[in-house]
């Protein structure tokens, strides 16, 4: 599903450009979900960034394709669109704008570029309160602005309401576990699985920590390590890594 051959990217900066992946290659599968762990500063938020297409972020050598197509040469909406869902370790707060609005909107452009016809109102809060209840977050959230005055873990399971609700082939998490108490980890752990574990998806679960992939079972777990994938292993990797530290794992 998603091939990154050999990809190096850098930031641009005050003084220039840092180069910060460094030949980084990775290959999901449909039916996969692959962990990538590291040290802080690692590039692991750099890599999300870079296949969601943020502004500022340079792909200066390699490849990636997503189904076969070029995704470098995609807009981020058409990204979202062919199916790609981010989420960020910091979700943005959008004043002025219901979750439900927000969602609403964003479903149905997707469903516009891929020729799908919009759902009405109707059909829509029908989904919403499915996902909601999935995901057990009140209702009365999905109609308040968009992660305004949002706990952190209410910000997280909004998010997985967006992901449900947006049913993406492919989702890339950023640390969707950080800040989350032990029940809203579980949650959001159960909504991974529920939404995202199925034989035609993909996923990419970022984190620091081995504490969500309790929860969710990753098919592999790779340690990131100054811009490159350094060692690729099963769930036991990330046992080795909590248990040892990276200094001690990356050095075996
Ligand atoms: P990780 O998510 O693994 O902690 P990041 O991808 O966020 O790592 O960062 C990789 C490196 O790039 C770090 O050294 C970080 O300090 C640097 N970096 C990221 N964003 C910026 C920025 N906007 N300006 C300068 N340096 C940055
Ligand atoms: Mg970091
Ligand atoms: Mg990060």
């Amino acid at each position: 599903m998603l091939k990154i051959e050999n990809l190096s990217a850098e930031i641009t900066v005050a003084d220039g450009a840092k180069p910060i992946l460094k030949g980084l290659s990775l290959e999901v599968n449909a039916g996969e979900i692959h962990a990538i762990m590291g040290p802080n500063g690692a590039g692991k938020s750099t890599l999300a960034y870079v296949l969601g297409g943020r502004p500022g972020y340079e792909v200066t050598g390699g490849s990636v394709t997503f189904n076969g197509q070029d995704l470098l040469e995609m807009e981020p909406h058409e990204r979202a669109a062919a199916g790609m869902f981010l989420g960020f370790q910091y979700p943005v707060e959008i004043p002025g704008v219901s979750n439900v609005q927000f969602l609403r909107e964003a479903l149905n452009s997707q469903r516009k570029a891929r020729g799908e016809e919009p759902l009405s109102g109707g059909d829509f809060l029908k989904l919403a309160r499915e996902k909601a209840a999935l995901l057990k977050l009140d209702m009365e959230m999905l109609k308040r602005h968009v992660n305004v005055g949002f706990s952190g873990g209410e910000k997280k399971r909004n998010e997985m309401v967006q992901m449900g609700i947006l049913d993406p082939a492919f989702a890339i998490l950023d640390e969707t576990d950080s800040g989350l108490d032990i029940d809203a980890l579980r949650i959001v752990g159960d909504g991974i699985n529920a939404i995202m574990r199925d034989p035609a998806k993909g996923v990419l679960l970022i984190t620091h920590y081995q504490r969500l992939l309790d929860y969710v079972q990753p098919d592999f777990v790779h340690i990131l390590s100054d811009g490159a994938i350094v060692k690729t292993g099963s769930a036991d990797l990330a046992k080795q890594l909590e248990a040892e530290g990276y200094d001690e794992v990356m050095a075996a």
